[in-house]
């Protein structure tokens, strides 16, 4: 299968090799035009629990590539999500047979896809992977994860079945999904309630749960998320996100890390926050339901970034 990687950088780059030592046809498109020529020229390094190593792959400069793909995974950040997709459309890699599989953190790239492709074309993807990217054409790869991932009506034809097979070879560890849309949102709220809080009070997971009063500020917001999820199909519950919420604290599980929202504010870049509080409040003025602890994180972040 002709795969296209949309966006190369740490996730991009993880999910773009593994397919690639898995032997299918795999290009790494990306807009950084240093870390495609190191990854042409000295292979993508990887360093994984105290040792390097070396791994050849495809890589070209997002705008001047034009062939036609299978599949193409999109990893860019959100922000470049939707002018990714209509160059590549313009570009020809995206044709009317091509699929294509979000797998960025966030909400509303079904409903981005669904504008430009037709519904047989969009498939969704969450994934529990990690990456990390150190420097022109260098990952940090460590840890473990799976893709799950489906058409967001949740059937099942011969791509997903065969999608499977790829992701399982490649060691990615598929699961196909019959209802991906709640399992985006479940993310989602993780990443919404924890990107934006340890952002504006620039804490590590375990330092924000700590706070005796964490829950007061996570449970009105958590509310809030269910309820504009439940608008959009997705089933989310209180108790069971909280509980899995209070394991997160613990150095074992996440609790030593800062989200990726805050390790952007860190290194001077844009955060995803549009696309999670930002988005719910979008989808949340669609419905009708007040989301003021969303609006207001949003602005939050946004004050920060500047
Ligand atoms: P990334 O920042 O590593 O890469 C995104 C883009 O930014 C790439 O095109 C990359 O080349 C470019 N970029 C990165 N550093 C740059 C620099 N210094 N100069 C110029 N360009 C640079 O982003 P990512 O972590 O791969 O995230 C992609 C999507 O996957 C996001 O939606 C993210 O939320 C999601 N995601 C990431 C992880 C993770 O662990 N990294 C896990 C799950 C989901």
């Amino acid at each position: 299968m002709k795969i296209v990687m949309a966006g190369a950088g740490a996730m991009g780059g993880r999910v773009g090799l593994y397919l690639t030592e898995s032997g299918q046809d795999v290009v790494m498109l990306d807009k950084w035009q240093d870390h495609v020529d190191a990854m042409n020229d000295n292979g993508v390094t990887v360093h994984s629990y105290g040792e390097t190593t070396n791994h050849k792959v495809k890589a070209v400069f997002m705008d001047d590539y034009n062939e036609p793909a299978d599949l193409v995974i999109l990893l860019t950040k959100a922000l470049t999500a939707e002018e990714t997709i209509d160059n590549l459309i313009k570009q020809g890699v995206i044709t009317k047979e091509t699929k294509v599989m979000s797998l960025m953190n966030g909400l509303g790239h079904g409903d981005m896809l669904l504008k430009k492709l037709s519904v047989e074309q969009v498939i969704l993807a969450v994934t529990m992977w990690s990456a990390g990217l150190k420097g022109p054409g260098e990952l940090i790869l460590e840890g473990t994860g799976n893709i799950e991932f489906g058409y967001p009506d949740g059937h099942v034809d011969a791509f997903i079945e065969q999608l499977k097979v790829i992701l399982d070879e490649a060691k990615l560890n598929g699961v196909i999904s019959n209802d991906i849309v709640t399992s985006i949102w479940n993310k989602a709220l993780v990443n919404c309630c924890f990107n934006t809080y340890c952002s504006v009070t620039d804490k590590r997971i375990g330092e924000f749960g700590a706070y005796e009063q964490a829950d007061a500020m996570l449970i009105p917001l958590v509310k809030e998320i269910i309820a504009v999820g439940a608008t959009k199909g997705a089933k989310l519950d209180l108790d069971a996100t909280m509980e899995k919420f209070h394991k997160m604290y613990s150095p074992d599980v996440v609790g030593l890390h800062y989200p990726s929202m805050t390790q952007d504010i860190h290194n001077g870049r844009k955060t995803e926050v549009d696309f999670l509080t930002g988005a719910v409040s979008r989808f949340g003025d669609e419905a009708g339901i007040e989301t003021p602890y969303c609006d207001i994180l949003t602005h939050l972040v946004h004050q920060i970034e500047k």
